[in-house]
């Protein structure tokens, strides 16, 4: 029987014929490039693809990233940026953030943690952690030779172990921390004028006021008296 329209299956229009390839030629055509790449290397410096590690160490990506560090300003960790709000624990995916808020003697706050450690054999790289801090202090760091054999307290990071200056921050992503300087250096310079301005507004109220109060009659001063 004849098939018809309707019991017949869609059928493919014919392949166009394509350009004709020698077998193996794409085989020749990579071993050229790796024959090409380790004549080159015996005299150019950029074909070499693998350096003579640890002596030397290739250059990490600048996207790289491994686990969170703090960042400090000056040259003391008593200049953490970090004010122990806590956002980043709260939003850590695997929870292997733990802050402890420092407080004085009346257990008022004092803004920076006493305890903050990171449990990096939990840690999953996400970012999470930089991404919501509101107070730049934190990043993804490009550190990854941290084999130990101590599996608990070695891979537990304490605050002192995580901090890093801002000049690490610079080195490691200058873009980004050149991004956070700027935008830094003009908060505060738009909090300096903030201040200064209202001093100001306080000193002219102050002054008119005072004027105020001279201007008024001697009798009326006396009858206040
Ligand atoms: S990088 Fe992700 S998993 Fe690691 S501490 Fe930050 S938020 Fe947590
Ligand atoms: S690192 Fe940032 S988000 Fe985390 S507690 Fe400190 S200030 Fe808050």
């Amino acid at each position: 029987m004849q098939p018809t329209s309707a019991n017949t299956p869609a059928q493919s229009p014919p392949e166009k014929p394509g350009r004709w390839m020698l077998p193996g030629l794409g085989l020749f055509q990579g071993l050229a490039v790796t024959g090409r790449n380790m004549v080159q290397s015996f005299y150019n410096k950029e074909r070499m693809t693998t350096v003579q590690y640890p002596e030397e160490r290739a250059p990490i990506s600048p996207n790289f990233r491994n686990f969170p560090f703090l960042v400090y300003d000056g040259n003391s960790i008593d200049n953490l940026r970090c004010v122990a709000c806590s956002i980043c624990e709260k939003e850590c995916p695997p929870q292997c953030i733990y802050i402890v808020l420092e407080r004085d003697e009346n257990g008022k706050s004092l803004k920076r943690p006493k305890i903050f450690d990171i449990d990096v054999s939990v840690c999953m790289n996400c970012g999470i952690c930089a991404e919501v801090c509101p107070f730049d202090a934190i990043y993804m760091d490009g550190e990854y030779e941290l084999a130990t054999d101590d599996r608990f307290e070695g891979l537990l990071f304490h605050r002192e172990r995580l901090a890093k200056s801002a000049d690490y921050h610079m080195k490691l992503r200058p873009e980004q921390a050149s991004e956070v300087i700027a935008r830094r250096k003009a908060e505060e310079e738009k909090k300096a004028a903030a201040a200064a301005a209202k001093a100001a507004k306080a000193k002219a109220d102050a002054e008119s006021k005072k004027a105020a109060a001279d201007a008024r009659p001697a009798d009326e001063k006396g009858g206040d008296a």
